[in-house]
């Protein structure tokens, strides 16, 4: 029996995990900082009080509980020992393993401005949505209390840093919440004058899609109100301030970063070839180089495919890494052999990453689709993504509800997670 463990129980780890349930040769331990399994996809949607937390979360345990081979432990790991086959939790337990997989993902980065997290919110964890909608419904709230024009404004101020699909998707479902689900809920203050300004750096939004892709997403934000200003650089984030390039100060009560991320810190662990974001370049078959029982998976990996293909870092590519260490594993278990230079000449060894296409939706019914050369955008493009983004849902239960619950607020027009959970004391700021 291999002890194999898995670090992480994101897309990744998960189906690592399934490719090795109830394998006979194979004992398996996934080890989570967290009880439970997050579709990331759909945290924009928690952030901006469509669904709710458990609604884009499921337990770990219950997912896996069929495997009899597999025990699920929620811990942090914060050291990996590669060459002496052991990893260390934040509770002081000690995991020893025959292979490992590390697949614990990426967090925010800030290109090592790492002060700038403390006045800014972002969005890589439920507890980060729920801060946001915190936010922003709290400043919602003052707003309608406060009898000062400017504080009203800067309560009123949302900017987001970051064209990419999370900045995009944000600015969009915030302009559906405040001009349209919201508007009749306030006396004194009109959500639809709530300023939402979404700064990218590059010359366009959605750098990894089409020029046309991008202007249409472009427009499509502008016909919603949100002020899209490209070619500007954020050089400091200040209580309540992002400082441009230009010299210019912008004011917001909530500036939302979703400019970059970084490796998990413990890619940094394994003494590997790793890219500025912190990401390990693998060898083709998703081993570490000089260990080839250490294997690396999702968004901690840099890396072309065997095809050289960019293995781009979205759910999709992190479940086919997975599902390929698992896969090798067991054919490894079944010619009995564990060495790299075998492995070289098993079948299928080295990673390839089928390109299923990727997508983000621009406010309600609208999204752009890119998958290879087929391009698609506006309503047809946003079923798919809606159609997508639901049968990914893990569990059956889980996908019912969410679609029901989300096919009610969309014909309402009414979210229903608008809760302030852990309201902020009066006196303080949001
Ligand atoms: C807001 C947002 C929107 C996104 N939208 C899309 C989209 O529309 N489509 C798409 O395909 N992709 C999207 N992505 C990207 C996608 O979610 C990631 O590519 C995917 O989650 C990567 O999977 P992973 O398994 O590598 O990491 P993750 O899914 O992040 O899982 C990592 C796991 O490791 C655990 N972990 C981390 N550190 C430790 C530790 N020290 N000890 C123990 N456990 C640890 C974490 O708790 C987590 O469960 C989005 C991401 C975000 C943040």
């Amino acid at each position: 029996m291999k002890h194999v463990l898995i670090i992480g129980a994101g897309f990744a780890g998960l189906a690592c995990a399934k490719a090795l349930a109830n394998k006979k040769k194979f004992t398996v331990t996934v080890i989570d900082r967290t009880n439970h399994h997050l579709f990331q996809p759909l945290l924009y949607q928690v952030a901006s009080a469509s669904l709710t937390a458990p609604d884009i979360a499921q337990s770990i345990r219950q997912i896996l509980c069929k495997a009899k081979n597999i025990t699920v432990l929620m811990d942090e790991i914060i050291a990996i020992d590669p060459a002496a086959r052991h990893a260390t939790g934040r509770s002081g337990t000690v995991f020893d393993f025959d292979h490992l997989v590390l697949a614990s993902g990426a967090r925010t980065g800030y290109f090592g401005n790492d002060h700038w997290a403390a006045h800014s919110l972002c969005l890589k964890s439920l507890a980060d949505a729920q801060d946001i909608r915190r936010r922003i419904l709290t400043c919602l709230e003052k707003a309608e209390m406060t009898k000062d024009a400017a504080e009203c404004k800067r309560l009123m101020t949302i900017a987001i840093v970051g064209g990419g699909p999370t900045g995009v998707e944000l600015a969009g479902s915030f302009a559906d919440l405040t001009h349209r689900s919201l508007q009749s809920n306030y006396r004194n203050i009109d959500t639809a004058r709530l300023s939402i300004i979404l700064i990218e750096g590059s010359d366009r939004i959605l750098e990894a899609y089409s020029s046309e892709q991008s202007q249409y997403a472009k427009s499509r934000l502008e016909s919603l109100g949100v002020v899209v200003m490209v070619n500007t650089r954020v050089t400091e984030v200040t209580a309540g301030k992002l400082h441009l390039k230009s010299g210019e100060i912008l004011e917001a009560e909530s500036i939302i970063w979703a400019a970059g991320v970084e490796a998990s810190p413990l890619a940094a662990q394994i003494s590997a070839a790793s890219d500025r974001s912190g990401r390990i370049t693998p060898l083709p078959d998703l081993s570490v180089p000089g260990f080839p029982s250490v294997f690396v998976a999702g968004d901690l990996v840099n890396m072309r495919d065997s095809e050289d293909q960019v293995v781009p870092g979205i759910a999709p590519a992190a479940m086919q890494m997975g599902d390929h260490i698992g896969r090798l594993l067991l054919e490894e278990a079944r010619l009995e052999t564990t060495s790299f230079a075998d492995r070289k000449t098993t079948l299928r060894a080295n990673f390839r990453y089928h390109d299923k296409g990727f997508m983000a939706i621009i406010g309600k019914n609208h999204a752009v689709v890119k998958s290879g050369k087929t391009e698609l955008q506006g309503f047809v493009a946003w079923l798919m993504w809606l159609f997508i983004h639901i049968l990914f849902l893990v569990g059956f239960r889980n996908k019912l509800a969410v679609l029901l619950g989300w096919a009610f607020a969309y014909i309402k027009d009414n979210p229903s997670a608008r809760v302030i959970i852990n309201p902020p004391n009066p006196q303080s700021g949001p």
